[in-house]
């Protein structure tokens, strides 16, 4: 089932929303969900894809099978320029959160901390707070919450390849530790991976977020809603286009949209190398070349090995691996 759902909040004024958040991925989810807190501040999270709910059982199951990742299911279809690379981004409210890996994992502290060198505020012990702040890991202590909307579970069996994996590892010099998230800084090591994983579902950015504050009157979500532009009134934000030709007007708006889709929105705003923005058509408002560049994703391998399949494996619950193994990271 899709669903549009689009809920009048109380506290709309006529002129528009406080703000406007475009994109729910995981983001735009943690972004709406805080800044909804203040019963005064009227939030309008705008996405393009379905909406699908709080109850599991309204979710197509390739989304929630936390076994695979279904690359092709609510896809944007982006490849790279060469029409060689398939980059896969979810069209669906949760963005990426609903086709991901579920894996939760810390950088090192020092990496936090060059971060910080430029950045004032993003310090590991800055930030610590707000890691324990989004999780609930039963594992506890001082690097972890207990209550926050994160699930975090770790397998509590592995596989013949896990057990493979982890003495290769182990022979290898690598720590076997119980929790790979459980150091400041973090040494080669191997051990089960942490997932945000809840009854073997993946448990997403909606379920984890959006679920908990729903029926707050002054949070609305609209999905199926394609968004093309910023609105300006002088120097103002004053709010967005969608792709429809709708105006939506708002106090503040926040792109979170993605690494892949936030460049796009400020190019359409008037905001990026003004030589390519005139080719477009595009009138300029800033010249910004760094807006669309530079960017960096991770490569993704997959190893094929023939084997048979456990009790568990036929099972499904267990089709990915368990173990995971970390090198250095930082100083
Ligand atoms: C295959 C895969 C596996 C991954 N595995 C992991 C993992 O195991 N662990 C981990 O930590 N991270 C993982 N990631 C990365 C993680 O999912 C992303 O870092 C995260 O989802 C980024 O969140 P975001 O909200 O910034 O963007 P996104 O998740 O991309 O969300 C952006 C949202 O904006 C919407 N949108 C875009 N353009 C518009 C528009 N014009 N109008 C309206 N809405 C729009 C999109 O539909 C989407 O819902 C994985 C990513 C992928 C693709």
């Amino acid at each position: 089932m899709q669903r549009m759902s689009v809920k009048r909040s109380n506290k709309m004024s006529n002129t528009g929303w406080d703000v406007v958040i475009v994109g729910g991925g995981p983001a735009g989810a943690v972004l709406a969900h805080r800044l909804s807190e203040d019963p005064d501040r009227s939030v309008l999270l705008v996405e393009a894809g379905p909406d699908y709910g709080n109850n599991v059982e309204d979710w197509p199951p390739e989304l929630l099978f936390s076994q695979e990742q279904p690359l092709t299911s609510h896809s944007w279809d982006l490849h790279d320029a060469g029409n060689r690379i398939f980059l896969p981004r979810a069209r669906v409210l949760g963005g990426a959160s609903a086709v991901n890996a579920c894996y939760w994992i810390r950088g090192s502290a020092s990496d936090y901390d060059d971060w910080a060198v430029s950045n004032p505020g993003w310090t590991f012990d800055e930030l610590l707070p707000f890691f324990r702040r989004a999780e609930t890991d039963p594992l506890g202590g001082q690097l972890h919450g207990t209550d926050g909307p994160v699930q975090v579970s770790r397998a509590d069996h592995w596989s013949p390849g896990d057990l493979a994996f982890t003495e290769a590892a182990a022979s290898l010099g690598m720590d076997e530790v119980e929790d790979i998230n459980g150091d400041r800084v973090q040494v080669p090591s191997v051990g089960p991976v942490p997932k945000n994983i809840v009854a073997d579902n993946r448990f997403n950015a909606v379920l984890s977020y959006l679920a908990p504050v729903r029926n707050r009157p002054n949070l609305t979500i609209r999905s199926e809603t394609l968004v093309d532009r910023v609105r300006f009134e002088g120097e103002h934000a004053v709010g967005i286009v969608t792709a429809t030709g709708e105006e939506i007007n708002s106090d503040l708006v926040v792109l979170a949209a993605g690494a892949y889709f936030t460049p796009g929105i400020l190019n359409r705003s008037g905001y990026g190398n003004e030589e390519d923005l005139r080719s477009l058509g595009i009138s300029v408002r800033q010249h910004l070349p760094g807006i669309g560049q530079n960017l960096l994703d991770h490569p993704f391998a997959v190893e094929v090995a023939e084997g048979t399949l456990t009790p568990e494996a036929e099972f499904g619950k267990q089709l990915q691996g368990q173990a995971m193994g970390r090198g250095r990271s930082g100083g």
